[in-house]
């Protein structure tokens, strides 16, 4: 599942493209995917300009000048893919180029392709669209589209008053997003002792204590702030707290910055493979050095993860 610098990465490139457009149609095939009734999709929908996309934890949200905005979680093997209306003849060009290219899924950016992928990487990123994945589709008043593709059909697109949005259940228990001002270290402290029994790892997947944080990043701060993993909530001092509510944001910021973590392939809006793991200090990094103290990075098991610790720079005592 995409963390929040995916969700955040796609966001990014959805927003350059989408406000100012103006929904003209919409299809879908699968009622879990697009649980919206008829007439709220006629009157909130069609005709509708995109203003603007945000983000809340790993949720989309595309604001409309109707006053509703659809939301979007990608869930496991979703992927937004938008497309201009000259695809087919893109087509054939951008085969050659990606035959050129090394890697499978390097697409050639923005206008020139007229195509912008990001989420779950499948050859439906690149491929004819539509295909058996696709679940919804909007079509926009000059001819471009958006696809919501998803395989396993977890991920949904939900069209809602935008005032409601904050009362709907998953923001109503979502924690605090780590990149705002108001994450602060009594905030993350209060939240944290919510599950002092848990381990603190557990404890930082949890949505709840914190928004858009998965194994990736929690494994990345914990290494960072010098924390053992398995450690419960409550021994872990309010030092060690301190730094790893320090490292969060520095992480996540990076990891964007960076594009976001190609973990299995995964892609950008661009289409584009993130680059974080290629910084990544402990994640995926069993048998290699410790990058501060050398000593060789183990993998364990924790919270039912594999998790990625250096033995040496995060002990078990406090
Ligand atoms: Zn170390």
């Amino acid at each position: 599942m995409p963390e929040l610098p995916e969700v955040e990465t796609i966001r990014i490139g959805l927003a350059k493209l989408l406000p100012g457009l103006e929904i003209k149609d919409v299809w879908h095939d699968w009622t879990k995917s697009f649980p919206n009734a008829p007439a709220d999709v006629k009157n909130f929908l069609i005709g509708a300009k995109v203003k603007e996309v945000r983000r809340r934890a790993k949720v989309l949200i595309i604001d409309l000048s109707t006053k509703y905005s659809l939301i979007i979680h990608l869930k496991m093997t979703g992927q937004l893919v938008f497309v201009s209306k000259n695809q087919q003849k893109l087509e054939t060009r951008k085969k050659k180029l990606v035959k050129k290219a090394n890697s499978q899924f390097l697409i050639p950016n923005s206008s020139e392709a007229g195509r912008f992928g990001g989420g779950h990487p499948t050859d439906s990123l690149i491929g004819k669209l539509p295909d058996k994945s696709t679940r919804v589709i909007l079509t926009f008043k000059d001819g471009r589209r958006l696809f919501f593709n998803d395989q396993r059909k977890f991920g949904w697109m939900r069209l809602l008053p935008t005032l409601e949005i904050p009362e709907i259940d998953f923001m109503k228990k979502v924690g605090p997003e780590p990149l705002e001002d108001d994450f602060t270290l009594k905030v993350f402290v209060e939240r944290l002792k919510r599950r002092q029994n848990s381990s603190i790892k557990a404890a930082l997947l949890d949505q709840s204590v914190l928004a858009g944080v998965g194994n990736i990043y929690a494994d990345e701060s914990l290494w960072a702030a010098k924390i053992h993993p398995t450690i419960p909530v409550k021994q872990v001092s309010r030092s060690k707290l301190a730094n790893l509510y320090e490292a969060i944001p520095t992480i996540l910021c990076l990891a964007i910055e960076a594009g976001g973590s190609t973990d299995r392939n995964y892609l950008d809006a661009q289409g584009k493979k993130g680059s974080y793991l290629s910084l990544a200090k402990a994640f995926r990094k069993e048998g290699v050095p410790c990058p501060r103290c050398g000593t060789i990075i183990e993998k364990i098991r924790v919270a039912g993860r594999g998790t990625h610790i250096c033995p040496k720079c995060q002990k078990l005592t406090k």
